[in-house]
């Protein structure tokens, strides 16, 4: 709990203008100031932010399909797909077309304004490209906005996404860069910053976040929104992750991060990074309907909505769409 509230807050009070001109200066010292401030005056401050810069009331709905489950080479400690770990996954190759359209369609029904589609893959190899652009192109015509995540991906990997219509790629970073290494050792943090260049620089809208409750500390979760915020955009959309522990991967024993600091993890991205939409993603089955509540408060704005998020449970539709009706909040 020391972590938790070792003060202090000497914050001027210019130094979060409520509509910023976008920063991407932010130092660690400021970061952990923030994060240490009371509660109430964390909440209050990204709540102003959020305010000014959303609508407090809507939240963006994504759902989430895994177009290539399992078997991959990467050893993510955290991740039920990764070939390293005897989760028990059922693996699946590259899902056919109609199948992935027919999930498109439900998610649609049920009130999805975006697909996101993931692959366990490395990086995406030039023999699926061509295919991958006919996905883009089909989920499109659906009427979704399109997100992806495939790995790392090659500049011009990602301008012919682009040219075949996608909207999102998704890159997390994952945590600090010196945490990072901590958690995977089969590719760097600096390769996740080049897939993240590649695809700024082809024009595709960026998705880049990462996971809390690894066994970091503070320190590390502020790293990690300072890279996010630091970049020479601030990503559009930012998923805040709390670790699903999944038996049979590394971290399925690692302490459970206190909830307050999830939210507070959230408060900071949004008064960082004002006009991003941050996600509340992987995690949110474990959490109660007020934690979720404290988390749109403080400036989430999107979830992942449907009852798979890739490999790991999400909580029911029906269950959302209650949250959503005792919240006053219109999904999107
Ligand atoms: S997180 Fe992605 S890259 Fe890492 S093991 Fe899982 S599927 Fe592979």
């Amino acid at each position: 709990m020391k972590e938790i509230h070792e003060t202090t807050n000497h914050l001027s009070p210019t130094a979060y203008r409520l509509t910023p001109n976008l920063r991407h200066d932010f130092i660690v010292e400021e970061i952990l100031q923030l994060f240490a401030l009371p509660f109430s005056d964390l909440i209050f401050k990204a709540a102003e932010i959020h305010r000014a810069n959303h609508n407090p009331n809507a939240v963006q709905i994504s759902t989430l399909l895994s177009i290539k489950t399992g078997s991959c080479p990467e050893n993510c400690k955290y991740c039920p797909q990764s070939a390293h770990y005897n989760t028990g996954l059922e693996k699946e190759s590259l899902l056919e077309i109609s199948k992935i359209l027919d999930a498109a369609n439900e998610a649609k029904k049920a009130g999805a304004s975006r697909f996101c589609m993931g692959a366990a893959w490395r990086n995406l190899n030039e023999r699926d490209v061509e295919k991958v652009c006919e996905i883009v192109d089909a989920v499109k015509k659906c009427g979704l906005e399109t997100c992806m995540t495939l790995g790392m991906l090659t500049d011009s990997q990602s301008k012919r996404l682009k040219h075949a219509g996608l909207d999102y790629y998704n890159h997390n970073i994952d945590s600090s860069p010196e945490f990072y290494s901590e958690i995977i050792s089969t590719r760097n943090f600096e390769d996740r910053l080049n897939t993240l260049k590649n695809v700024r620089e082809a024009g595709l809208n960026v998705c880049s976040g990462g996971i809390v409750g690894m066994g970091e500390m503070r320190i590390d979760r502020a790293k990690m929104l300072i890279v996010l915020a630091n970049l020479p955009k601030h990503p559009q959309s930012v998923p805040i992750n709390m670790l699903v522990k999944v038996k049979g991967t590394p971290l399925e024993n690692v302490e459970p991060l206190d909830q307050f600091e999830f939210i507070r993890t959230i408060a900071v991205a949004r008064i960082m990074m004002p006009q991003s939409v941050v996600r509340l993603s992987a995690g949110r089955e474990e959490m109660s309907e007020q934690t979720q509540a404290l988390c749109f408060l403080a400036g989430a704005n999107s979830i992942f909505y449907g009852e798979k998020l890739l490999t790991t449970g999400n909580p029911e539709m029906e269950r959302d769409r209650k949250l959503f009706e005792k919240l006053g909040i219109s999904g999107k």
